[in-house]
């Protein structure tokens, strides 16, 4: 399973298999060492085998063939949700014809109705259950596998749930005796806990997640895949629903880069990289895999710990030098949607007037659409909306943060401060409630590849955005907010369609840039249509003039070719068909984002 990729050229292989169990959620609990360029802890995955799943495997369950090792293990991969960029290339480097790919007109159509779960997803991309067998007394194990790059795994072991203080309420059936079960048993009443019991469920997952270890499972490492079994263990639904993993990160790993800032401090942080967080943490890649997590992060007390966390953390201090941060989510999301940065940031405060009062100032300029909308009713999976949530609807402005190094504070009190209310405050008078209860900006080193890019909490900005006027950090900004709505809330089920967020956050980046400067409506359009031509030409010269692999703008050359693309255009169709402007109905429908949705920009238009 050692794949050579070509990053320019080729999807990355899903090898997690996520048709019989999906993890629910993460905790993280990790140590960052500038020293060693390293970030060590555990992670404690809990997963869900719903009951579809085990109907589904017992029925059509599938065995080796009594192959060579190489093709038992192939047979354990997922025919892959997300398609593989260059399929031919890539089924031909691997030499093996019964890794199922799904070619990109074969991909299923769920999303037609607008209102697929996860579990139905996930039971479409595969029925058959894969098995292989150990060589260990003939019988045949469940193998869990986990997408995990440049990860050195010390050790993986089943975590003793049952051992918690007070978690027998959460076993409505007591008569279990196999102990194995009870904790299966409890972690399936606690990953289906109802939403408005999410603080307990949060809370008892870190209890659980320190539960003491009650057995190591078996496992295996090659470049792009962890794969975890227990003897015995032979369905999903037998697996262990709670696994601790005790691993640490490389220093090359490229889930992370390893810098320094503005202000020559060392500084570590998630950009984007084509490997998402495999580097980082082993996780379920695919999609239908949407989980939530919380982390614990330690580092030396002089750094700050930002992440894509629901929460503001405040650091709590430890002893010798050392602080901790706690983050969490309560939306699921796509393990690649988790965002860390660690650095020697500022918090940048404003200098003369406080934001609020901005804020105060800019709220007067328009009643807002938005006050009519009700409160919707959602598809997704139960979780604590805020589209569901009245108060949060009415929010112009959620509570943000800017961090930077320290040399840049002047910059960003002359500009990015004062712009973040109003373009919020924008952005919420076009589309209403903002997807997300918080906002932080954080300055990036000048090595960031791009001018911004959005994650779920947290945007990191290009110190480019910073110079000259405000005019290109408002636009910036404006566009990466979009994306909390395109991109990150809802957006294409496959990664290969990203251009469908860009396209939606680069157009609402002009319309909530226009409400920010409060412009005439006729302003306005000629603002818009003149950065509309100069984004034409610009495509244009490109297309004509640079070789096809220099084409940065080439996703967006494919937006007049909506054709046979498949599913991910069925799911942004729904949006496309709307009347101009009226951005209310795509809400019944988010959170049903697909793969890489921390979005990167590299336009400087
Ligand atoms: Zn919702």
């Amino acid at each position: 399973m050692n794949i050579n990729l070509d990053p320019s050229r080729d999807d990355l292989p899903l090898m997690a298999n996520t048709s019989h169990i999906l993890v629910k959620h993460y905790v993280l609990d990790l140590d960052v060492n500038f020293e060693s360029q390293i970030i060590e802890g555990t992670i404690v995955l809990f997963f869900d085998s719903g009951n579809k799943f085990r109907k589904k495997s017992s029925s059509t369950e599938e065995t080796c063939r009594p192959e060579s090792n190489e093709a038992c293990k192939f047979r354990m991969l997922e025919p892959c949700h997300i398609s593989v960029t260059n399929t031919r290339t890539f089924s031909s480097k691997m030499g093996y014809n019964d890794f199922a790919i799904c070619g990109k007109g074969e991909k299923d159509t769920s999303g037609k109705d607008g209102n697929h779960d996860n579990w139905k997803l996930a039971s479409e991309i595969s029925s058959s259950k894969y098995c292989c067998d150990t060589g260990n007394h003939g019988s045949e194990d469940f193998l869990l596998v986990l997408d995990c790059c440049d990860l050195s795994v010390l050790k993986v072991e089943e975590v003793d749930v049952a051992a918690v203080p007070g978690i027998e309420k959460f076993t409505r059936s007591p008569k279990l005796t196999v102990v194995s079960e009870l904790r299966n048993q409890i972690v399936r009443e606690l990953v289906t806990l109802p939403a408005d019991r999410w603080r307990e469920q949060l809370d008892c997952y870190a209890r659980c997640s320190q539960a003491p270890g009650c057995g190591e499972l078996l496992f295996d490492t090659d470049t792009w895949s962890l794969q975890i079994r227990k003897t015995g263990a032979q369905t999903a639904p037998d697996f262990p629903h709670a696994i601790r993993i005790l691993y640490r990160t490389k220093p090359q790993g490229r889930s992370v880069t390893w810098t320094s800032d503005q202000s020559g401090r060392p500084c570590v942080y998630t950009m984007g990289s084509p490997i998402n967080n495999r580097a980082l943490f082993p996780c379920q890649e695919p999609p239908v895999a949407m989980s939530t997590w919380q982390a614990t992060v330690r580092a030396a007390a002089s750094f700050v710990v930002l992440m894509s966390g629901e929460n503001s953390a405040k650091p709590t201090q430890l002893q010798e030098g050392y602080s901790s941060w706690h983050y969490y989510v309560t939306m699921p999301m796509p393990a690649s949607t988790l965002t860390i940065a660690v650095g020697s940031w500022t918090e940048m405060k404003p200098e003369t007037y406080s934001s609020n009062d901005l804020a105060a100032e800019r709220r007067s300029f328009s009643p807002s659409e938005a006050d009519f909308r009700c409160v919707g009713v959602c598809g997704h999976v139960e979780y604590p909306c805020r589209f569901q949530n009245a108060s949060a609807a009415t929010q112009e402005i959620i509570p943000h943060r800017v961090f930077a190094p320290v040399c840049l504070k002047h910059t960003c009190q002359e500009t990015l401060l004062r712009l973040i209310p109003p373009c919020l405050s924008a952005a919420h008078s076009v589309l209403g409630t903002h997807p997300f209860s918080r906002l932080d900006v954080l300055i990036v080193p000048a090595n960031f590849p791009s001018l911004g890019m959005a994650s779920p909490h947290i945007v990191f900005l290009s110190q480019s955005t910073l110079t000259g006027r405000s005019h290109l950090c408002g636009t910036r900004l404006c566009h990466e907010i979009a994306h909390s709505w395109f991109g990150l809330a809802i957006g294409a089920r496959d990664w290969t369609e990203e251009w469908l967020s860009e396209g939606f956050a680069t157009h609402l980046e002009d319309v909530f840039w226009a409400k920010a400067q409060q412009l005439a409506p006729s302003e306005a359009q000629e603002q818009q249509e003149l950065r509309a031509v100069l984004r034409w030409r610009r495509l244009q010269d490109e297309v004509r003039n640079s070789p096809e692999e220099m084409q940065v703008l080439s996703c967006l050359s494919e937006t007049s070719s909506l054709g046979p693309r498949s599913t991910a255009v069925a799911v942004a169709t729904e949006a496309f068909i709307l009347p101009p402007f009226d951005y209310s109905q795509v809400f019944g429908i988010h959170n049903q984002t697909g793969g890489k949705a921390a979005i990167q920009e590299s336009s400087p238009l």
